[in-house]
């Protein structure tokens, strides 16, 4: 079994990734040791813990340039998304109930909007470009007096495609409107300074940068302006009343090293592994043939392969290499319905091309070897399916 497992090759980095061993290095203390609850302060047991929280705190906020004090911890990136949605919406119904986001985001964010919409609230969905972007002028053209949140996410989960950011963030600026991004993919890959990009709350998780599940952070901006969110757990209000529940100590340490590394690892990182995923892009198209990549040429993250496989259901090609090789037909919270990929559909493709497509994610860990074996395995069972198809 052990054998079995050291000959796989893991290339689904958007599902998630492995924790570093020197996040798991980190975190071990806090089970045992320094098991303290954060909030009780009256011994040292909640103060130990209460300053590793403290200490994951800074490392979130230097990761994105914020202040400490605007970093929430959360379980990921899907409560992460529902505060920032729902807890923005509610918090200014007054003023008015509009919300724009877009087509291709996941559905953390799409099934938060929907379960607005049923409750009052009036939802844009933007179309995207055949290459997956939103077009920042149509954001423009989409705002109304009620509007109070666009929420566009960083980077895509399916293709990688990285939005423009920063040209919607002047918009909603322009529009003294808020501006939620969804950056769980991007911010292991890209930087994003929110004092540069006027970006108002940011979701991020654990285990998509190689830190532990179950933990993740929404950055809420406390001045110019100062938001407030309506909470969405109830019970003693431990992070800035925003958030209740007592604080995953082990995880948020896992979190905060986690962050660090990416901080201090990101660039180098980034730079392999485009760098990998070229070789790898031209392999398959020598090796393969016939592939379609999707989404944009070059806003797109260093580490991700979305293309249709022509003549072939990807669904046979991952069957025939399941138990060498990870990697995926789609996003993972998709995976295990057969509707065709909701962000293919957006940006033009049609069913067959969606039916077809694979997504590769390299990691911090893959090697050259893994890719030259990855491409083999792919090769061999794509001319396979393709002999067998009808
Ligand atoms: N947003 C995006 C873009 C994601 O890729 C994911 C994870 N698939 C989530 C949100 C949800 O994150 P979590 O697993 O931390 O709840």
């Amino acid at each position: 079994m052990e054998e079995a497992r050291s000959q796989r090759i893991y290339l689904d980095h958007h599902a998630t990734t492995p924790v570093d061993p020197r996040v798991v290095e980190a975190m071990l203390p806090y089970f045992t040791d320094v098991f303290g609850n954060a909030s009780s302060v009256d011994h040292v047991y909640g103060a130990e813990a209460k300053h590793a929280v403290d200490e994951a705190r800074g490392r979130v906020a230097q990761l994105l340039r914020a202040d400490p004090a605007e970093v929430i911890f959360t379980s990921g990136a899907t409560e992460s998304n529902n505060l920032a949605i729902k807890g923005v919406a509610e918090s200014l119904s007054e003023r008015g109930k509009h919300i724009i986001t877009c087509a291709t985001e996941h559905p953390a964010v799409l099934d938060t909007c929907a379960d607005l919409e049923v409750r009052g609230w009036q939802v844009t969905y933007l179309p995207v470009a055949p290459d997956g972007l939103v077009d920042p002028s149509e954001v423009a053209r989409s705002i109304t007096a009620e509007t109070v949140l666009i929420s566009i996410m960083a980077a895509n989960n399916e293709t990688g495609v990285l939005s423009l950011i920063q040209e919607i963030g002047e918009v909603a600026r322009e529009h003294d409107v808020l501006f939620h991004t969804d950056a769980t993919q991007a911010v292991p890959h890209v930087e994003i300074d929110v004092s540069k990009v006027g970006v108002d709350l940011l979701s991020l998780s654990g285990h998509k940068m190689y830190g532990p599940k179950g933990v993740g952070a929404l950055y809420v901006r406390r001045r110019s302006p100062r938001i407030k969110l309506h909470p969405q757990l109830h019970g003693g209000g431990h992070e800035r009343k925003f958030r209740s529940g007592t604080l995953n100590v082990p995880g948020i340490v896992g979190l905060g090293a986690a962050a660090a590394l990416v901080h201090m690892e990101r660039s180098e990182e980034s730079n392999r592994v485009a760098a990998l995923r070229r070789d790898m892009w031209e392999e398959i198209q020598e090796r393969v043939g016939r592939v379609n990549l999707h989404g944009h040429e070059a806003r797109r993250l260093p580490n991700s392969l979305n293309f249709a496989v022509q003549g072939v259901e990807s669904r046979s090609v991952i069957a025939q290499v399941r138990d060498r090789l990870a990697i995926s037909t789609g996003s993972a919270c998709a995976t295990l319905d057969v509707e065709p990929s909701h962000v293919l559909l957006a940006m033009g493709f049609d069913e067959e091309e969606a039916h077809s497509t694979l997504r590769i994610g390299l990691g911090r860990f893959t090697t050259e070897d893994e890719v030259v074996g990855a491409v083999e395995l792919l090769a061999r069972a794509v001319s396979r399916a393709r002999r067998l198809a009808p």
